[in-house]
């Protein structure tokens, strides 16, 4: 069970731009949350707070109603895809999802299994021998995703995830993220600037601006408003 919560948080750089402005926000346990907003209006900067990329210069980011704000990234049981993801190139994609769960010190065995349970939910399970460079765009970042969720997270953060994709693939993948998130019951925080996704995706949506939480709601409601 995973589930966030962002109380009073502020982010002010060293240069003094004030990225995040006394955020309060509620993500909850296997809910898809998307972040939404112009470019520059905070959400990576809200994300990479959760997961301990960046500290908040006040205010607290909780993980399960404790605060998390002194948690290395690595103890929050997080995984994370961003729209330049890196793949092992030298690795075959196969090797390439599995490689957490041999950091992990997971067997042989049960490491395959998962691996190929993940790759057929993901849609390429025929290309486990392949190199990265041998795949479509949007095969490389099912990979990527794969590699990103094998060790069942209990939270995953997607920051653009779709954005250097072409407009068809963005859509078929739109629903395979949201249908395989549900699938593993794994709370999502999704940022984009694209609003056709926010409303595709999301359970619920968080409007930013500037800095600022604007509306929090599910897409129907926040759609609606006067
Ligand atoms: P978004 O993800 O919505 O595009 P960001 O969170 O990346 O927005 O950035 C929010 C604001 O903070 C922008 O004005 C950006 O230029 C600024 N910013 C981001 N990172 C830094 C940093 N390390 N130092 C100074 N300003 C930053
Ligand atoms: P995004 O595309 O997600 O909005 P940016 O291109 O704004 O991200 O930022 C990319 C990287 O540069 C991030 O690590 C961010 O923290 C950093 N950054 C962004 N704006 C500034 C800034 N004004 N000063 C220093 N670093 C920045």
């Amino acid at each position: 069970m995973t589930t966030v919560a962002l109380k009073d948080v502020t982010k002010v750089f060293r240069d003094g731009t004030v990225a995040v402005d006394s955020i309060n926000l509620d993500v909850n346990d296997g809910e898809f949350l998307v972040l939404l907003g112009p470019s520059g209006c905070g959400k990576s900067t809200v994300l990479r707070m959760v997961a301990g990329l960046e500290d908040p210069t006040s205010g607290a980011v909780m993980l399960n109603g404790e605060i998390a704000n002194d948690l290395s990234p690595r103890d929050r049981k997080i995984a994370m895809v961003f729209q330049d993801f890196a793949l092992y190139p030298h690795m075959s994609v196969g090797d390439n999802i599995a490689f957490p769960l041999k950091l992990a010190g997971i067997e042989p065995t049960p490491r395959e299994e998962r691996v190929t349970d993940v790759a057929s939910a993901l849609g390429i399970g025929d290309v486990l021998p392949r190199r990265p460079a041998q795949l479509s765009g949007g095969q490389r970042q099912r990979v990527a995703m794969g590699r990103a969720i094998v060790r069942r997270p209990g939270l995953f953060l997607m920051d653009e995830p779709l954005s250097n994709l072409d407009s068809g693939l963005r859509a078929e993948l739109r629903a395979e993220i949201s249908g395989l998130t549900r699938e593993l019951g794994v709370t999502t925080m999704y940022v984009t600037h694209d609003q056709a996704e926010a409303l595709t995706m999301a359970d619920r949506v968080a409007i930013m601006r500037k800095g600022v939480l604007q509306d929090v709601g599910t897409p129907t409601q926040v759609y609606n408003r006067p």
